[in-house]
């Protein structure tokens, strides 16, 4: 029962962001429990996918390499996770909150009997005392994320069964390679061994892959809006900010429902979290699942007409009123400001 398990999606050869961040975190858990870092991939070609991973500080890398394996399919990615978790005994193990990940995650635990946290905001190493068989659970990973409609932060904790499993979005977790030069040892898994005939029962046939141009994630300065902006017109006003600053345009999820903006741009916890160098929320109230998906921006500018919105309490700026008098101003002073 030792060490730390990632499961890295892989995609034309690449390694998926979610994967690299779930490696960071799990590097860092790792080193608190004094335990290895173990990591799996699943495809074909996998060559190069070793030096993709090894400087988060991979101690072993298994690859399970064939054609079928490519582009995932459910039942022998399940079958070779859960004979390698069964035979390896990972105390925790991470996958992506990604369409691949929410697909396999519950079929491994479940069969394994390990149960699963989905979403995870922060992952944390503690201890736990039940009073009723006064007993100490030393080192358990705390699943951290909100429940019950973001009402209350939950952590969740499993102290019998294992691997402790947790799926996180991407976004969440920060990404930071170790040491370019990490040397750890790589397993050719014997790929017949870990499926059978029975799990390539679907064939796929096609894939058709629908890319997004916008880059939010990415974004410096991401001027977002909610359901104060009004209506959709009223969110030319932040493209407007957003152009000449140079950054993007988000939204909450109440301005995607209201139909002001495109879903791609939801910001929060079933929208896209990020980080930029500024965040400057106009007419959004903050409510914890917006926040989820913004709070580690480097400075944040809230703007809203009430001087008692949730969202002031993590800005840096608070500017009260009304987005209509202000955003103006904004891009005035700015352009009368910047050469
Ligand atoms: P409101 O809460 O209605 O706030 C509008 C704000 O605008 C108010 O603070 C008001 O004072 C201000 N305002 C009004 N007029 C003006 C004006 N003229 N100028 C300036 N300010 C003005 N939400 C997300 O954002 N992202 C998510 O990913 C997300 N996921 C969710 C998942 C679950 C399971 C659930 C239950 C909810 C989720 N939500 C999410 C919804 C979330 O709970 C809130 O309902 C939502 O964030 C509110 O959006 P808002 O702040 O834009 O709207």
């Amino acid at each position: 029962m030792n060490n730390i398990f990632v499961y890295c999606e892989i995609e034309d050869g690449q390694v998926a962001e979610v994967s690299l961040e779930l490696l960071t975190k799990g590097r860092s858990l790792a080193n608190e429990l004094k335990c290895k870092l173990e990591a799996i991939a699943i495809g074909h070609k996998l060559d190069g996918v070793e030096k993709q991973v090894m400087p988060y500080g991979v101690d072993t890398l298994y690859l399970a390499d064939d054609k079928r394996l490519y582009p995932y399919q459910t039942l022998p990615h399940t079958s070779i996770v859960v004979k390698l978790f069964e035979e390896q005994k990972p105390q925790i193990a991470f996958m992506g909150a990604s369409s691949i990940g929410r697909d396999l995650g519950p079929r491994v635990s479940s069969a394994l009997h390990s149960g699963l946290t989905a979403d995870c905001t922060s992952l944390l190493i503690g201890d736990h005392y039940d009073k009723k068989a006064d007993k100490k659970y030393e080192n358990l990973l705390y699943q951290i994320r909100p429940a019950f409609g973001g009402n209350i932060i939950a952590t969740i904790i499993n102290p019998d069964c294992r691997p402790q499993m947790a799926t996180v979005r991407e976004g969440v977790m920060k990404k930071e390679i170790l040491d370019p030069k990490y040397k750890g040892k790589v397993v050719n898994l014997d790929v017949s061994k870990y499926v059978s005939d029975s799990d390539f029962v679907v064939e796929i046939i096609e894939r058709h892959m629908e890319k997004s141009k916008l880059n939010i994630k990415g974004a410096p300065i991401i001027v977002a809006g909610g359901y104060g902006v009004g209506s959709k017109e009223n969110f030319r006003l932040l493209n407007e900010l957003a152009e000449v600053l140079g950054g993007e345009v988000g939204a909450s999820r109440a301005a995607v429902d209201a139909g002001y903006v495109e879903h791609e741009r939801q910001i929060g916890q079933t929208g896209l979290t990020v980080r930029p160098k500024l965040y400057i929320a106009c007419g959004i109230s903050g409510q914890i699942q917006h926040r989820a998906g913004m709070e580690q921006s480097a400075q944040i500018i809230a703007i809203n007409t009430d001087p008692e919105a949730p969202i002031n309490s993590i800005a840096d700026y608070v500017i009260t009123g009304d987005i209509a008098d202000i955003i103006p101003k904004m891009i005035k002073y700015y352009k009368k400001n910047t050469k």
